[in-house]
């Protein structure tokens, strides 16, 4: 059956679904395989339980005349998802980077809804499965898309493009992340530059942050035409403070605003936010008063009061950038209370990752601390800057620890990758 065919089908269906355990009725099923599944075998129950058609890939599966086959779901799905994005003729935001990504998306998103009907990721949607759900899911009134595209390794973003043609992109930062699949910062520069690539391919435009000199040179070397700069020149929010909360003066509506979030990388996401939003006509007043009102979810970048400890929560996830910018926010918090950092392993570093633990403790040893809690087996390496930390490997450990410890009156940053799970320490603190 043809793209073209299976479309039809598509518009005629209740919407995509990839899981049989949230099947409704009218659902077009894709029948993904994963390293432990095999949705062809689930195409049955699917069509028992409502779908219009499954869509499957081995032949054993055929079994009505609702089965779809073709050679490969995954592909289907993909060229299905550029299929729909093809039917709408409205900026289609690319966006990627090693850190922010979601956070930008969600700034972003409530910048230009007060202005126009956005579609954007949901939640961390952002790979090769996730972004062509989201395309699908894509309602046909919608005005302007934002589609957040991740990446560990090359090639991975230059094939989110092909699915999503983004008109626009924006890379929130060239960072130490994925290093292990990159093959170190340069390759990450290589990775997240295909983005760069597609919209040079493409006439599109780039939204560039003036002050990250990587970004500009990336830009530069590809001599693109079409490149929108903020941050010295254009749409510059002037920054008054990064904490405890940020805060700015904005020159086009001439007042204050206050956000919910601190930290200066989050001025950096909402700068950037605030420029797109400019450049898409939104009134300067009403984006600055929805970039002031987002509040981050899945423990990034929150701030919560528990008892008498004011705890900074960044446990989403974390990587040599996004921990050293997490902890110089943390060491510029003006606060009476003493100082506690929590701090977890780092994944996918591969080679890199004995050197990067070492150095974030150097970071952490100069930060005058009162008290130092690492957990993991890499963070072993970041011991050796920090003879006086607490070290932990099991959970149960540092469980225990915490709770017998009782703290009063401390600022608390508790950070580290999503294999971590940092965050549960919060229960017994
Ligand atoms: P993922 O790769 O999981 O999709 P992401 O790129 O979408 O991550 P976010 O979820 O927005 O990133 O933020 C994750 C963490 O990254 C935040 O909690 C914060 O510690 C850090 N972070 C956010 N923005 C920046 C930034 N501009 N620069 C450095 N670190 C940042
Ligand atoms: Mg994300």
């Amino acid at each position: 059956m043809s793209i073209e065919e299976i479309y039809q089908r598509f518009k005629n269906s209740n919407k995509v679904c990839t899981d049989t355990r949230k099947i409704e009725k009218y659902d077009l099923f894709f029948a993904l395989k994963g390293d432990n599944f095999n949705g062809n075998e689930y195409a049955e129950k699917a069509i028992a339980d409502g779908a219009n058609y499954a869509i499957i890939d081995e032949e054993a599966f055929n079994t009505s005349d609702q089965c779809i086959l073709v050679n490969d779901v995954l592909e289907t799905l993909q060229l299905l998802a550029n299929h729909h994005r093809k039917t709408f003729d409205i900026p289609v935001i690319g966006l990627t980077g090693s850190n922010g990504k979601t956070t930008n998306k969600e700034l972003l998103k409530a910048a230009l809804s007060t202005k126009y009907k956005v579609h954007a990721t949901l939640g961390n949607l952002n790979n090769h499965i996730g972004v062509p759900l989201t395309l699908l899911a894509m309602p046909a009134d919608t005005e302007m898309a934002i589609i957040e595209m991740g990446a560990n390794h090359q090639k991975e973003i230059a094939e989110l493009c092909k699915i999503a043609e983004p008109s626009h992109g924006l890379i929130t930062n060239i960072g130490m992340a994925h290093l292990e699949g990159f093959g170190g910062i340069e390759g990450v520069r290589k990775g997240k530059g295909e983005l760069l690539d597609y919209l040079k391919e493409s006439n599109g435009y780039v939204f560039v942050n003036e002050h990250d000199a990587t970004l500009c040179s990336m830009v530069k070397e590809r001599a693109m035409m079409q490149v929108v700069y903020h941050g010295k020149s254009n749409h510059v929010l002037a920054l008054k403070a990064v904490s405890p909360n940020i805060s700015w003066f904005c020159e086009a509506s001439k007042k204050d605003y206050a956000a919910t979030v601190s930290g200066k990388y989050n001025f950096d996401n909402i700068q950037a936010a605030y420029a797109i939003s400019m450049f898409f006509n939104v009134d300067a007043d009403l984006a600055c008063e929805a970039l002031a009102t987002y509040a981050p979810d899945n423990n990034r970048s929150q701030m919560t009061e528990k008892g008498s400890n004011t705890i900074f929560l960044d446990a989403y996830n974390a990587n040599p950038s996004s921990m050293a910018a997490s902890l110089e926010n943390f060491k510029a918090l003006e606060t009476e209370k003493g100082k506690v950092v929590f701090l977890g392993d780092m994944f996918e570093l591969g080679e890199f990752s004995e050197a990067e633990h070492e150095n974030l403790g150097k970071q952490v040893s100069q930060g005058n601390y009162e008290t130092v809690v690492l957990y993991g087996e890499n963070m072993k390496y970041a011991l050796k800057h920090l003879p006086k930390a607490y070290y932990f490997t099991d959970k149960f450990s540092v469980h225990n620890w915490v709770n017998d410890k009782k703290f009063e009156n401390k600022a608390i940053l508790i950070k580290g990758s999503r294999g971590v799970k940092l965050e549960t320490i919060l229960n017994f603190i």
